[in-house]
C-alpha cells in the first residue's frame, strides 16, 4: 500500500508579541493613556488590554485633564 507523499508543511510562523514588563504592567494605569487605534487585538494576541495599551506606539499619554483645563 502506499503511502502519500505528503509536501512538509510550510513552517508556521507564529506571531511574536512583545510583552510587557510585568512590574511595569502592574504600576501602569490603562486610564493614563489613550489609543486612537483602540489598540485591536489580533487573535492570536496573548496580552490584556492594558498590556497591549502600555506597549501601544499609538497611544498617548491622556493629558484630558489639561486639556479642559486650558480649553475654555
Ligand atoms: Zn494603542
Amino acid at each position: 500500500m502506499a503511502t502519500r507523499t505528503r509536501r512538509p508543511a510550510p513552517l508556521e510562523q507564529p506571531l511574536t508579541f512583545t510583552r510587557a514588563d510585568p512590574e511595569e504592567l502592574a504600576r501602569f494605569d490603562p486610564a493614563t493613556k489613550i489609543c486612537s487605534m483602540n489598540c485591536g487585538p489580533h487573535r492570536d494576541d496573548p496580552r490584556t488590554p492594558a498590556e497591549r495599551k502600555l506597549l501601544c506606539p499609538e497611544c498617548w499619554p491622556n493629558a484630558r485633564a489639561n486639556l479642559t483645563d486650558t480649553a475654555r
